[in-house]
């Protein structure tokens, strides 16, 4: 039955075959929802391979594993140097509460971080509530050998939907209240120091504490973001001390036991390497063109990602989503007219940085670019498409949405004019450069607060038939712009759309927020 469907579907949903073209869409969509592997190859990138820092061992070895994957399709792929950027490499942690009572502590090492250089012991202290750098500066001497909470307390680690089930709406705005006073005390607190967090930073390495601890809870059970110390997305902060994350609930413990004098003390243990600066790579497939070569449809998804857990959302989803649709068409539509490139992206996390060069040294793709399809927020179904100005492109969609079945094309929302290039994701250093560049933008799926730059960002969080069918679909567009007439490049002229803007993601603070 369940062969028989899917071809019964197809006649019903698009009429019967017409030719050659209307075959190679039925046998992709077959391949695509009956002998997907898309489970599979999301299984083992987040499973076996895990986070894939920029330029870290574990991206590089993402990257291999790509490469032979497409190598075992048939498809011939290189690594394109993108610049460099600091390699790093996790190792083990461990940390235990030992006073006033033992407990093993959850948390994780911050990326970048240095290590602690074996077993580390001390007290724990909250940053200060002080007037004033001088202040600071005499209180420093009590900050050697201590651990040194950098962040926000969080009065409760239940989340406001909890609050609001038990309590009703008066208890939800209860704990949206305390939530904000304890961040507010906080910042005052920070900024009453008259010192930048950087120069905080600085100053309690030098006065030789024993390291960090933060927290960036998300309001959801367990999950905390994880970023490097700082959010500045270029690097830590800290370059002398350990920086860790602890779970909600463990960071208030130590935050409590501290601010009440009851004499919390804790061992740490933690392991990284510094592995310098090292070339960042982007990975390149290439289905060559048969009839038009030098025009191009690009499928792009950044590789890279944050090393709170496995990465699988941001951007693992994305980057099979592709994979699997090079998998599909190089079996369905192996000679295309024009070439399909797969652009797996370096560096989106830190400024979109892999695809922003690749665009610079690429200048015949963007002239030849016919679209681009990226897709970066997570597992849910695609759910819109803004046509980023360009909104003579829109009756290209149309037709190509006829040509594909209803179940995977209904609901999706087709935006015109749009408006373009707003940060995001690497379809804009495309839409930039000036070229037809189009997001492939989900369904949120939880996405936001359960998985995005987080610690729960595993393979568990993926909707394998959503991911199933946003692979299919994707094979299907880049069939169809591969085949299909050329996309207009002259986006409408309205007066009210910012000028194009690629992300300055340099600046910002993690224990201020
Ligand atoms: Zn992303």
């Amino acid at each position: 039955m369940r062969r028989i469907l899917p071809a019964l579907l197809m006649t019903l949903l698009i009429g019967p075959a017409r030719g050659q073209s209307s075959s190679v869409v039925e046998a992709i969509y077959q391949e695509g929802t009956e002998r997907s592997q898309i489970v599979d190859l999301a299984q083992y990138l987040a499973d076996v391979i895990g986070p894939r820092l920029t330029a870290s061992p574990g991206h590089e070895r993402a990257i291999d594993w790509a490469m032979a994957q497409l190598g075992n399709w048939g498809i011939s792929s290189t690594r394109e140097a993108q610049g460099t950027w600091r390699s790093w490499r996790r190792g083990l942690v461990s940390l235990d509460l030992i006073e006033p009572r033992l407990r093993s502590l959850e948390g994780q090492l911050l990326s970048w971080s240095p290590g602690t250089e074996g077993s580390v012991e001390g007290g724990v202290i909250t940053l200060p509530d002080l007037r004033g750098a001088e202040q600071f500066r005499n209180w420093l001497a009590m900050a050697e050998g201590q651990f040194v909470l950098l962040s926000a307390y969080e009065p409760t680690c239940r989340p406001a939907a909890v609050w609001e089930e038990y309590g009703g709406a008066a208890a939800r705005s209860e704990f949206e209240a305390r939530r904000k006073a304890a961040r507010d005390a906080w910042q005052t607190r920070v900024s009453n120091l008259g010192l930048t967090n950087q120069e905080i930073v600085d100053e309690l390495e030098a006065a030789g504490v024993a390291g960090f601890f933060t927290n960036l809870w998300t309001g959801e059970r367990g999950t905390d973001r994880v970023f490097p110390l700082s959010y500045s997305f270029r690097g830590a902060m800290n370059h002398r001390a350990a920086a860790f994350n602890l779970s909600c609930e463990d960071y208030g413990l130590l935050y409590r036991l501290a601010e009440r004098g009851q004499g919390p003390v804790v061992r740490a243990y933690g392991e990284a390497e510094h592995l310098g600066e090292t070339a960042a790579h982007n990975l390149i497939a290439v289905i060559p063109g048969r009839e038009l070569p030098g025009e191009y449809v690009l499928l792009s998804a950044h590789f890279d990602a944050w090393d709170g857990s496995s990465g699988m959302t941001d951007n693992g989803t994305g980057s099979v989503t592709m994979m699997e649709a090079a998998r599909i068409l190089k079996l369905h539509y192996p000679n295309p007219r024009r070439t399909i490139i797969v652009g797996l992206w370096s560096g989106e996390e830190q400024g979109l940085n892999g695809s922003r060069a690749y665009a610079a040294d690429h200048p015949e793709v963007i002239d030849g670019l016919q679209a681009l399809f990226n897709q970066d927020n997570g597992t849910g179904r695609i759910a819109r498409i803004d046509m980023q100005g360009l909104t003579g492109a829109l009756p290209h969609f149309k037709r190509w949405f006829n040509r594909i079945p209803r179940g995977l094309v209904e609901g999706i929302e087709l935006v015109a004019p749009g408006s373009p290039g707003q940060a995001g994701s690497d379809y804009v250093s495309f839409v930039c450069a000036g070229a037809p560049a189009f997001n492939l933008a989900s369904d949120e799926f939880d996405y936001r607060d359960g998985t995005w730059h987080t610690n729960r960002d595993t393979f568990d969080k993926i909707s394998p038939d959503d991911l199933r069918d946003n692979a299919t679909l994707v094979a299907l567009l880049a069939y169809l712009a591969a085949e299909g007439e050329r996309l207009p490049r002259a986006r409408d002229s309205r007066d009210e759309w910012p000028t194009c803007q690629l992300p300055d993601r340099s600046t910002g603070d993690r224990f201020r927020e």
